[in-house]
């Protein structure tokens, strides 16, 4: 086994646990790489574009860590502010232009958006050469064709994850749980491309364990606290945890959290609040061969995976 292998694992009394802080610098890395070979051969500076509409605080937070990350990486990055009453017009003509500016290769525009913009329009409307974030039906539908395309980066993160740890995929049973466009359907296609079986459950699947149970890769992406137990899970399994939940009471932490429950009381009373995926830890330590953290696994290569993405539509756009 690879040295770098070895080291993106965290050896403990139950599952090994993933660490998706050490491949999100891995990949962070080789970008800084590519964007400055670029820089020094062809004297191009790759450009990112974030668009935030409206004051949702979450969204600026997420929009501040792709900018800083895009700086640290050597990109240019604009940021474009507007205010809550956008109309989808005026998102429109903002889009347009990035779409038309030769210099800018990538163009995120960040959800949610205000309730009165017609969403569907402003995604269809990115150019698809430059949508990073996979979700103009051109790439959802080369994804499907199962041809290169720029795929959404949460999915793509975790096949990363997964193939950088050396988790056998091939003739794998994954099982995904959740059907959402930026998670469970595309994570899904890219593991039925890599030829595992591949099945996706949501909430109107009948007896959900019985299901999951069968599955070598188990990929969580529900968006309920610790739903999925130990009994979901096969023994000497895989399981992503793609959850992100906020709990604000210690009570609820003591049960989502299991052993780990300590530190997330201690993170509440700091914090106001802690953050559980979809699997619990404690349960799935028990029963499962390999896991991803939360936080600390998935939500660490989402942004490392813009990065990728930005630095693909580049080469791919403008032939470098
Ligand atoms: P979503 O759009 O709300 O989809 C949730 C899916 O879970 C739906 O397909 C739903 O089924 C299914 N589901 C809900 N209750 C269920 C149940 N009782 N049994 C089985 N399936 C059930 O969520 P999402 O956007 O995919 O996000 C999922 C989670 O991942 C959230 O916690 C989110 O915060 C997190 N997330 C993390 C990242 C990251 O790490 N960077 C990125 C994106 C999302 P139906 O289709 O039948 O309703």
């Amino acid at each position: 086994m690879p040295e770098s292998v070895e080291l993106t694992k965290e050896r403990r009394a139950g599952a090994t646990v993933l660490d998706g802080k050490r491949v999100a610098e891995e990949i962070k890395r080789e970008v800084r790489e590519g964007v400055a070979r670029i820089f020094n051969t062809r004297g191009v500076q790759l450009c990112l574009a974030v668009v935030r509409v409206g004051d949702d605080p979450a969204s600026a937070v997420y929009v501040r860590n792709k900018v800083k990350t895009s700086e640290e990486l050597g990109l240019k990055s604009e940021h474009h502010e507007l205010a809550s009453e956008t109309t989808t017009e005026q998102l429109l003509d903002l889009v347009e232009s990035l779409n038309r500016r030769e210099e800018v290769d990538g163009i995120l525009v960040q959800l949610p958006l205000p309730r009165q913009i017609d969403e569907r329009r402003i995604l269809w409307s990115v150019d698809p050469a430059k949508d990073v974030d996979g979700f103009h039906p051109v790439n959802v539908g080369k994804l499907w064709l199962g041809q290169p395309s720029l795929v959404p980066c949460t999915p793509a993160g975790i096949i990363e994850l997964l193939e950088r740890n050396e988790i056998r995929i091939s003739g794998a049973n994954a099982c995904i749980v959740g059907r959402s466009n930026i998670v469970g359907r595309p994570v899904a296609q890219l593991l039925l491309q890599r030829d595992a079986t591949v099945i996706i459950c949501h909430s109107r699947t009948h007896d959900l364990a019985s299901v999951t149970r069968q599955a070598d890769i188990l990929v969580a992406a529900i968006g309920r606290p610790a739903f999925l137990r130990g009994e979901h899970i096969k023994p000497g399994a895989t399981v992503v945890d793609v959850g992100i939940n906020k709990v604000t009471h210690e009570e609820q932490a003591r049960e989502f959290l299991g052993a780990d429950a300590a530190k997330g009381s201690e993170t509440i009373r700091k914090r106001g609040y802690t953050l559980v995926g979809d699997v619990h830890p404690a349960e799935a330590d028990r029963v499962a061969a390999t896991r991803t953290p939360v936080p600390g696994g998935v939500g660490l290569l989402t942004v490392a995976m813009l990065m990728k993405n930005t630095l693909q539509a580049a080469i791919e756009r403008r032939g470098l």
